[in-house]
């Protein structure tokens, strides 16, 4: 398994020894576990590969899928990052079991505490692994509207993706509201090194949260770009293309996508994106003009994006029909 693969500078070396012999203990429990348990836990385990983009910064690329019995909750991209004292994830995947596999992939790096959980923004695929941190009793944060945002849509969540995941990859799968609410911004500090975290204005949805890693200029911004995964509107389009102007302004290296690599060029995240809205948001405009239904216009907008994304089919015509909600009141 990789938790052997390799010795870790973020791991305290007295204790590597000791720490050792209780892995090899934790790894054959779990792989009991396995056995007994089935086939999910068992893909996840194994893996849950994470990728060092920067020193200290590691990100898992969740498959570009909607959920389902053989992807689970592996569909979005999660990270965390290591500081001197503590450890910060941003995003706990979009299962229990996948969180469960994110918090292993830590703990084979590192032994600092998991002091943060931050949530990008409250869609299911990247909050659902938050309970599999309780026992670090971390602080949840997220934007200030993101617990009003859970409370409203929690049952639903949770009714609608056992359903879509079946009970197995779903196990245990549960909404954990943010202890923490940011409201404009703030920074966390993990030793030595600071988190910048900010609650931006509604756009993909209306508590989307960035956090900028201002040691390596990594800026994790979930949703707010999606690469190969097509976008999908939750808040509002004006809003999202305003912000993607904003976000071309910052000072990050590299963007951390809620979909698709990950890590990007500022740059190269951003363009298709506005690419995409923008044309959405230029044809539903027209389309309004031209006194077309929704209806109508669900079949025309946006098809020249069709090529250049993946799950167009289940996303476009809901994007469409938001957008068009939207800016009909213009
Ligand atoms: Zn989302």
């Amino acid at each position: 398994m990789i938790v052997f693969a390799r010795r870790s500078p973020y791991r305290a070396t007295s204790r590597v020894a000791r720490r050792g012999s209780m892995r090899v203990a934790r790894a054959m429990a779990a792989c009991l576990a396995i056995s007994f348990y089935g086939s999910v836990t068992a893909t996840y385990a194994a893996q849950l590969s994470v990728e060092e983009i920067a020193p200290g910064v590691f990100v898992h690329r969740g498959q570009v899928a909607i959920y389902s019995p053989s992807v689970g909750g592996d569909i979005s991209n999660c990270g965390f990052v290591i500081g001197r004292e503590a450890v910060a994830v941003i995003d706990s995947c979009g299962s229990a079991p996948v969180g469960r596999a994110l918090r292993d992939a830590i703990r084979a790096r590192t032994d600092r505490p998991i002091r943060y959980v931050v949530a990008t923004h409250m869609h299911p695929d990247h909050i659902l692994g938050a309970g599999a941190f309780a026992e670090d009793r971390p602080t949840y944060v997220g934007h200030k509207k993101l617990a009003r945002a859970l409370a409203a849509r929690a049952d639903r969540y949770l009714a609608a993706n056992k359903e879509l995941m079946g009970a197995e990859a779903f196990a245990d799968s549960r909404v954990v509201p943010p202890s923490l609410g940011i409201e404009d911004r703030e920074e966390i500090d993990l030793g030595g090194r600071v988190l910048e975290l900010r609650a931006r204005p509604t756009a993909h949805t209306d508590n989307d949260l960035t956090v900028l890693d201002r040691q390596t200029g990594t800026l994790f911004v979930g949703d707010l770009l999606f690469s190969v995964h097509v976008p999908a509107l939750d808040g509002s389009i004006r809003g999202w293309l305003k912000l993607l102007g904003e976000l071309k302004e910052s000072p990050a290296q590299r963007v951390v996508p809620g979909h698709g690599p990950a890590a990007m060029a500022p740059d190269a995240a951003i363009a298709p994106v506005e690419r995409y809205l923008s044309r959405v948001a230029d044809d539903v405009r027209k389309a309004i003009r031209a006194g077309q239904t929704l209806a109508a216009a669900a079949t025309s907008v946006g098809v020249s994006e069709r090529d250049a994304w993946l799950l167009f089919d289940e996303f476009h015509a809901r994007n469409v029909s938001a957008a068009f909600a939207e800016l009909e009141w213009e």
